[in-house]
């Protein structure tokens, strides 16, 4: 299922199969929360942008459309018309962050929803209830995501939850998927290494969870507060106690600069708002650095985002049209700046596993960010 293509020192291009398809990794994944990416962009888009895998959020589509209704509609690939693999966070890290008066136990959470405050309970077996009515390809175990800056005994006893809450995930998943009217009875599972900053907790964490045999491994609770050197280090420190054979996910990064630096320590799947977030705003990636159209020195500037891109935006518009239509608020402006920074993040993808493939990594990863950081 998970085979490596190509090592090129801890950088590994590998394939991914499922039955929606195989994913090439490393591999960044288009978030499409409520099962839309924001800014207008269409599952037909995503076919023109390069995406090999979306992923939508459990909480919001459990608070609304609600997932049995999803289910009644035959599940979230036929709802939103994608065939390709779609992974499903938990749930758990919209619980923590989104919901207010949340009270951790030992079964779940209790929570109130962000939208019409009415009590929800969310624990491992609700989670993964939600994640089979949505039938993506890959869910995720139900966390807690501890602060960042949380004190150690703190941590170390929501580590300890957490394992206990992902055996009952991986004993309810495979109830659920034996059931005859499950949609995907395939449905992938991936664990949650957590521990904020504590190194030696997450070590002793990731042996754990290993032991347990999942799908994939995620690295959670990261770019939550953290300087990005300390992030790097753990992410050094935890991969090798994270098995070769399966892949590795690193939730909620990143950067351009923060993807290269993980494929180099050994990640494959990534996912992070920034690009259609940043698009909306009309903040735009380029190889030569970030721009922002909203800038007047670009009021007559006939040419594209960026000279060469394929994307649907650069194809055929100017940056001063793409302007003009951000600020006379036409809703066309922020789908083209999200379509462009998604194409830029998708191709920055195929560049790196080309570049892995032809033992390169280390050159490439320099002169993307020399290029990055000289904003020319
Ligand atoms: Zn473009």
């Amino acid at each position: 299922m998970y085979r490596i293509v190509k090592k090129d020192g801890n950088a590994k291009h590998a394939e991914f199969t499922t039955v929606h398809g195989t994913v090439q990794t490393p591999v960044f994944m288009n978030v499409g929360t409520a099962a839309a990416i924001k800014g207008a962009v269409a599952t037909s888009d995503l076919e023109q942008i390069g995406t090999q895998i979306e992923l939508s959020n459990t909480y919001h589509l459990h608070v609304r459309p609600g997932d049995q209704i999803v289910k009644k509609l035959g599940g979230l690939h036929k709802f939103m018309s994608w065939d390709k693999p779609i992974l499903t966070d938990s749930g758990g890290f919209q619980v923590f962050s989104l919901s207010s008066l949340r009270k951790i136990k030992e079964e779940g959470v209790y929570f109130n929803s962000h939208v019409d405050g009415r009590k929800i309970f969310m624990g491992p077996e609700e989670s993964m209830q939600i994640q089979s009515n949505l039938a993506s390809t890959i869910a995720m175990a139900f966390d807690e995501c501890a602060p960042a800056l949380a004190d150690r005994g703190y941590v170390e006893r929501s580590v300890a939850r957490t394992t206990r809450w992902l055996a009952r995930c991986k004993a309810e998943m495979k109830r659920l998927n034996a059931l005859p009217d499950t949609i995907n009875p395939d449905q992938l599972l991936f664990g949650i290494n957590q521990g904020a900053v504590y190194e030696d907790i997450r070590i002793e964490h990731a042996k754990q969870i290993t032991e347990m045999e999942l799908d994939g491994y995620a690295i959670g609770g990261l770019a939550v507060g953290e300087t990005h050197e300390q992030m790097y280090q753990i992410i050094e420190a935890v991969v090798p106690h994270l098995p070769e054979d399966k892949p590795t996910y690193l939730m909620g990064v990143g950067t351009p600069a923060n993807i290269l630096e993980a494929v180099d320590r050994g990640v494959d799947f990534f996912d992070c708002v920034y690009p259609s977030r940043n698009g909306r705003h009309g903040h735009l990636y380029t190889n030569y650095g970030k721009i922002n159209l909203f800038n007047a020195k670009y009021e007559l500037d006939e040419r594209p985002i960026e000279i060469g891109c394929q994307c649907p935006a650069c194809r055929r518009y100017s940056r001063a049209y793409i302007r003009h239509l951000l600020k006379a608020k036409e809703m066309l402006g922020m789908r083209l700046c999200v379509l462009h920074n998604l194409y830029f993040y998708n191709t920055m993808m195929v560049e790196i596993r080309d570049a892995i493939d032809a033992g390169r990594y280390q050159a490439y990863k320099k002169e993307k960010l020399e290029k990055m950081r000289s904003g020319s």
